[in-house]
């Protein structure tokens, strides 16, 4: 039975019981301030860079957790009783592990930044035009509803519904999830501007990577998958070398898009990884997503439409916004036992095959 006591309910505990591992492992760690927003008890909020290993090792694996706010709980968890476990790090191999890549939504317990962003749609230049979601432009009417009731939400799903079957479920994807940068109260909002998290997310990236030759980022989120069990995406091209050692580090799991509940994936726009390689072009890059399986696919959904239903909507009604934030917080980290221990199951093994694989390329 692994120690369950790394699960946290607030980001304020998640980070103190990550330091507090960090620290007892002997690790380095920068803590990048952030400049302008605080918690919802007025507490300051950070991304942590913690770094264990020799920092001139030339091999380094990353797991970030928290791209996606209120997701990083249990990445948070996994990656704390990753620092307990006492792994033994191969030669010339380091383990950089950064917390809270959106601080201010995890400890708001939302997927998105200060500005309603999504960071993980952020990385994009803001010095020319943004990519254009056409779909979304339909889309966006039609899943903004100024109530949230049942009945408003069926009626949601079934125009939903007819959009998908009018335009297939690729070009669904695209719009409701791709990402788009036209509304920032809408769903999936890649932002106006370079978000605080972004910055400090390069900062960290450069300050701990520079060196380095052989690299592997490995993101965590929810929401994805079948309750219970983790998913993978990898999104390097069919063929290339990067998705080649994916697949000999975590299976043909890693590249096949087992238990994957889109029925099509989007075409994302600015998302982390991709920013990451960019940045890294001394090194070899292998990068994956995890996704901890929680709710199905339209629960999932609905839990996306909520949230900005919240956001901009739920002060007239605090008593009952309550209630609908509880649910939306156990679609993103459900609060069941058995689920929270698959995840540190699940998590010990894929983060030691992280290990070994950067080690053995
Ligand atoms: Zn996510």
């Amino acid at each position: 039975m692994p120690d369950m006591t790394v699960f946290a309910e607030t980001y304020a505990e998640a980070r103190g019981k990550f330091l507090d591992a960090a620290r007892a492992a002997g690790a380095r760690h920068v803590a990048y301030p952030h400049a302008d927003a605080r918690g919802p008890a007025g507490e300051p909020l950070f991304l942590d860079a913690v770094m264990l290993g020799p920092a001139n090792a030339s091999r380094v694996f990353t797991v970030a957790s928290g791209t996606h706010g209120i997701e990083g709980y249990p990445g948070s968890a996994a990656q704390t009783a990753w620092l307990g476990s006492g792994a033994k790090l191969p030669a010339d191999t380091a383990v950089l592990l950064l917390h809270a890549n959106n601080p201010w939504g995890f400890a708001h317990k939302t997927r998105t930044t200060e500005d309603n962003v999504d960071l993980n749609r952020n990385f994009v230049s803001f010095d020319r035009a943004r990519p254009v979601n056409a779909g979304y432009e339909e889309v966006h009417p039609n899943i903004t509803p100024d109530e949230w009731s049942d009945a408003a939400v069926a009626g949601i799903f079934r125009w939903l519904d007819g959009f998908r079957s009018r335009v297939g479920e690729k070009a669904f994807s695209d719009a409701f999830n791709g990402g788009q940068y036209a509304h920032q109260d809408g769903i999936f909002f890649g932002g106006a501007r370079v978000q605080w998290s972004n910055g400090a997310f390069r900062r960290a990236v450069k300050e701990h990577l520079a060196g380095a030759r052989k690299v592997a980022f490995m993101d965590l989120h929810t929401g994805i998958g079948p309750y219970g069990d983790h998913i993978y995406l990898c999104f390097h091209p069919e063929g290339s070398p990067a998705r080649e050692r994916a697949r000999q580090w975590w299976g043909e799991r890693a590249v096949n898009l087992q238990g994957v509940t889109h029925k099509k994936l989007a075409t994302y726009s600015g998302v982390i990884i991709d920013a990451f390689a960019e940045m890294l072009p001394q090194a070899d890059v292998t990068s994956i997503v995890v996704e901890y399986g929680t709710r199905p696919r339209e629960e999932m959904q609905r839990a996306s439409m909520l949230q900005r239903w919240l956001r901009f909507n739920g002060g007239r009604d605090p008593a009952r916004a309550k209630k609908l934030q509880a649910e939306y917080e156990s679609a993103f980290y459900p609060a069941e036992a058995d689920w929270r221990r698959n995840v540190l199951e699940q998590s010990r093994d894929f983060l030691a095959k992280g290990v070994a694989g950067i080690a053995s390329c």
